[in-house]
C-alpha cells in the first residue's frame, strides 16, 4: 500500500506517520520524488483501511495498494522516473548514458588508453572488471584489488566516473573509490550481497541473472532499496534461451516493459546480450529505440588479445563510429548523449 502526500507536508508530521505505522509493526519506506513524496507500506495491509487513513490522517492525499510484490521500485509509489547522478553524469529520463571499457581491466596502459579513447568518442563512465565470475576456475580471474587501483588511476586522469563488479561482501571496503558498484548476471539472487549494498550511499548497476524473470530483476532491486540504498541500475543484459548462435538473448521488452513498471533507470548491455562483436552497434541502436536510458558495451584497444570477452569487445575505432551513430539517433529520441 502507498500513500502520497500532500505537497510541502513538513518532516515532523511525515515521522510522525511513518512512526505510528512501525509501532503497528509495519515497515515503511519513504520515497520523495520530484513530483511528490510517498510513504510505502509494507507488512499484511489487507486490514488497513485506506480511505480512513486518508481521511483521518491529515497529510495523505490518496493512497492506492499495490499488488505487486516490488513496491518501493514500483513505478506507482514514484510516477516521475528516479535520476541517478554520479560525478557530474546524470543517468536516466532525457539522457542516453553511455558506459564504455574493457570486460577486464589488465594493465595501467590498456586501461588508460581505452579510457582517453572512449572518453573523446562521447563515453560518460569507465568500466572496468577487476573481479571476474568466470565459468572456468582456469580462465583469467581479473586483477583484483590491483585491477581497481588501475581503474582508479584511470578516473584520476580523465575524471570519468568509474563501475566495476563486486563479487562478495568482503570486497566493500576495496570499492570505496568506485563509483558505481555493479552486481553481475550470477549474482543477481546473492540476497546477502544485495543487502549489503543496499548499505552503501553510491549507485549500484544491477544486472539481470542469465535465467532470471523480469520480476525477479525488480525485486532483486527491492531488496537493495528496502536496505536503504535508492539508487539502482537495472541492467539488461541477455537471457538464456534455446538459441545457441548468440551467446545470449537480448530481452528487449524487458527494457520497454522496466521502464514502465519502475521508476529506477534501465541501461542494457548488447555485449554480454549477444557475443558477437559485429552485433553490438545493431542491437545498441534497437537498445535506444526501445527506451533504454543507457548503454553498456565493452570495448578494448586490442580485442584480439584481450584476456576477456575479446569475441563481443569493440575496437576503439568502431566504439567511435557506433558514437556518431548514436549521437544522430539521440536527436530523434530526444535524449542527450
Ligand atoms: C561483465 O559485465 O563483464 C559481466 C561479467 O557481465 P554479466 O554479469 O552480465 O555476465
Ligand atoms: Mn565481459
Amino acid at each position: 500500500m502507498v500513500f502520497i502526500l500532500d505537497p510541502n507536508v513538513e518532516q515532523e508530521k511525515i515521522d510522525a506517520f511513518i512512526h505510528g505505522w512501525e509501532q503497528k509493526g509495519f515497515s515503511t519506506i519513504l520515497s520523495v520524488g520530484t513530483e511528490h513524496t510517498a510513504v510505502c507500506l509494507i507488512g499484511n495491509t489487507a486490514t488497513v483501511d485506506l480511505d480512513h487513513v486518508v481521511q483521518t490522517s491529515g497529510i495523505v492525499s490518496y493512497g492506492k495498494r499495490i499488488t505487486e510484490q516490488y513496491k518501493a521500485v514500483n513505478r506507482s509509489v514514484r510516477e516521475d522516473s528516479s535520476i541517478i547522478r554520479v560525478g557530474g553524469v546524470s543517468i536516466g529520463e532525457g539522457t542516453f548514458t553511455v558506459i564504455s571499457g574493457p570486460c577486464s581491466v589488465e594493465s595501467s596502459e590498456q586501461i588508460l588508453e581505452i579510457a582517453k579513447t572512449v572518453k573523446k568518442s562521447g563515453a560518460k563512465i569507465l568500466r572496468g572488471g577487476a573481479f571476474k565470475p568466470r565459468t572456468s576456475p582456469y580462465s583469467f580471474q581479473g586483477k583484483g584489488a590491483e585491477g581497481l587501483e588501475m581503474l582508479r588511476m584511470a578516473k584520476k586522469e580523465t575524471g570519468l566516473p568509474i563501475v566495476s563488479e563486486i563479487m562478495n561482501q568482503t570486497q566493500i571496503d576495496l570499492f570505496a573509490d568506485v563509483d558505481i558498484v555493479q552486481i553481475g548476471a550470477r549474482n543477481m539472487q546473492n540476497f546477502d550481497l544485495l543487502k549489503a549494498v543496499g548499505g552503501l550511499k553510491k549507485p549500484i548497476l544491477l544486472k539481470r541473472g542469465l535465467a532470471s524473470s523480469i520480476e525477479e530483476l525488480l525485486m532483486s532491486a527491492e531488496y537493495i532499496v528496502a536496505a536503504g540504498n535508492d539508487q539502482v541500475i537495472l541492467c539488461e543484459r541477455g537471457i538464456r534461451t534455446f538459441e545457441t548462435m548468440t551467446r545470449n538473448t537480448l530481452d528487449l521488452s524487458a527494457v520497454a516493459l522496466l521502464k514502465q513498471k519502475s521508476h529506477l533507470p534501465v541501461i542494457a548491455d548488447p555485449s554480454h546480450a549477444s557475443g558477437i562483436r559485429s552485433l553490438v552497434a545493431p542491437l545498441a541502436k534497437a537498445i535506444m529505440a526501445v527506451g533504454a536510458d543507457g548503454l553498456m558495451v565493452e570495448t578494448h584497444n586490442n580485442p584480439a588479445q584481450a584476456l576477456c570477452d575479446g569475441a563481443q569487445s569493440l575496437d576503439l575505432e568502431q566504439f567511435r563510429s557506433l558514437m556518431e551513430e548514436l549521437k544522430e539517433r539521440a536527436t530523434i529520441e530526444r535524449k542527450e548523449i
